[in-house]
């Protein structure tokens, strides 16, 4: 194909004729990766630069599902191919790791340990012209949830002018993560073999990576989906420590609640009732963590998510709480799509290895949690207070189907009478 592969025009638009096939090997100027090296300079920097094919030495791109933004902007001719980023100040605000399990292979699979501090560990790399990109970075904010000004105003949380201000605001540094998959760990993670993931992979993204099946050569995926936003309460130091309490919320996506304050689920009031723990657990001498994940409905996205909402409203009956997981599965296919194989990850790079207080009430993120060696001592349950009325169904079917509760499980004659709200209520 091209002979010019390595130096496309900056302008999409004028590459009618020359396509880029990246499912040939031939990358002799790629830098190695061995994952889960001790040091950066062992394990290698993560290339997953498109302006410069030689250097690449991943399959797919760097920003997950951003990428295809990053298209449109070459496609309409405002941004240029060969644009480097300029890291000068956008260093971390604080320093994590390297942390003990940063260089054991099987602990992370699927981020890059040394994402947030690649303009260090590769500056000559840089420098020599490689295009090494991070992916993690590190900032600090304050934030403002109405929820804690709620409880501040309530005399369940007492300002302090450090963890949380007189304004309400809780003080935090909070990390950006893209998702970058060592594809024999992750392969492992699912009980399956490197081949079959990688056609799995090629497959159910409409053959949008030939690299998957053709270059087994490249062992390190960055797959096109969200990533993780981690808020740190604290120290970060801290989180690493065993001896400090660890107050710790691990939470996936939910926009119609957490953004919208949809009542027909818990993830907002659970999301603010495990901020309010951090800060006072953070208060008490500890420290706080809060993990967001992009895997909005399960991972089964949103169109899925609203679809079922419909089928549950309208299905013969109404809402009940004992086919609340049925009606997923008839839309979806399945249950759930967020396996928690993968989320243990960003806990084990922030070093940590006991979790006092986990809150969550979810079996599988605890068996998740556990079984990858983070030992967990109580687990903090979402108060009843904070159970919306629609949302009863969901919680209870939760409950019945192994989800944590100090309280008493609904039996299966008790789920028959947990009913929401129906689309004719309202
Ligand atoms: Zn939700």
């Amino acid at each position: 194909m091209s002979t010019d592969a390595d130096n496309p025009p900056s302008n999409g638009a004028s590459q009618a004729g020359h396509i880029r096939l990246t499912s040939h090997a031939g990358s002799a100027g790629a830098l190695p990766v061995t994952w889960g090296a001790a040091t950066p300079a062992e394990r290698g920097p993560i290339v997953g630069t498109t302006a410069s094919r030689a250097q690449r030495n991943v399959i797919g791109t760097h920003s997950g599902s951003y990428s295809v933004y990053r298209a449109l902007a070459v496609a309409a001719g405002a941004l240029s191919r060969d644009h480097r980023a300029d890291l000068t100040n956008t260093a971390p605000t604080v320093t994590i790791g390297p942390h003990p399990q940063w260089s054991d292979p099987r602990a992370i699979v699927s981020l890059d340990p040394w994402g947030a501090m690649i303009a260090e560990a590769f500056a000559s790399e840089i420098t020599s012209g490689v295009d090494i990109r991070p992916t993690i970075a590190v900032t600090k904010a304050h934030v403002t949830v109405p929820e804690v000004s709620d409880a501040i105003a309530q005399g369940r949380l007492v300002p302090d002018g450090r963890i949380l201000l007189a304004s309400g605001a809780a003080v935090v540094t909070k990390v950006a993560i893209e998702p970058v998959w060592y594809l024999p760990g992750i392969a492992d993670r699912f009980g399956c073999t490197d081949t079959e993931l990688r056609r799995v992979l090629f497959e159910e993204t409409g053959g949008m990576f030939p690299e998957l099946v053709t270059r087994p050569d490249l062992e390190v995926f960055l797959p096109p989906i969200g990533g993780q936003t981690v808020y740190i309460f604290g120290r970060a130091a801290d989180l690493a420590e065993p001896t400090v309490e660890l107050t710790a919320r691990v939470h996936d996506e939910c926009n119609g609640s957490d953004v919208f304050g949809s009542d027909i689920c818990t993830c907002r009031p659970y999301l603010t009732h495990a901020i309010e723990e951090c800060i006072r657990g953070t208060q008490r001498g500890g420290a706080g963590v809060v993990a967001y994940s992009r895997k909005e409905g399960r991972a089964l996205g949103e169109v899925t998510k609203f679809l079922v909402y419909n089928a549950r409203k309208r299905q013969e009956g109404g809402d009940t709480a004992d086919r609340y997981f049925a009606r997923t599965e008839c839309v979806a296919g399945v249950q759930d799509m967020r396996f928690q194989e993968l989320m243990p990850d960003v806990l084990h790079w922030l070093g940590i290895r006991r979790i006092h207080r986990l809150v969550s009430m979810s079996n599988l993120k605890y068996d998740a949690i556990t079984g990858s060696g983070i030992e967990v001592g109580e687990r903090v349950n979402i108060p009843e207070e904070l159970i919306p009325l629609d949302a009863r169904v969901e919680i209870d079917a939760k409950m019945a189907a192994g989800y944590f509760t100090p309280g008493a499980v609904p039996d299966a004659q008790q789920l028959k009478q947990v009913k929401g709200r129906g689309w004719a209520d309202d």
